[in-house]
């Protein structure tokens, strides 16, 4: 079975900013994604936030930068 490159359109996916609690992954947030360490930048507060999907179920917020 080749699954490449699947669509990784989990509706379990929730992520919040850890500044202002806006929803993450609706709201055009997304930066990046490598090896399963998604970085978002809020789109109200700029806070950059990386969370790590590796460690299911929920992601886990392992870092948060300000960096304007
Ligand atoms: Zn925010």
């Amino acid at each position: 079975m080749k699954n490449k490159n699947k669509n990784k359109n989990k509706q379990s996916c929730f992520c919040y900013c850890p500044e202002c609690n806006n929803e993450l992954c609706g709201t055009n947030s997304f930066v990046s994604d490598v090896n399963g360490i998604v970085t978002y930048e809020c789109s109200k507060c700029e806070v950059v936030s990386q969370f790590n999907f590796n460690v299911a179920p929920v992601p886990i917020l392992i870092e948060r930068r300000d960096y304007k």
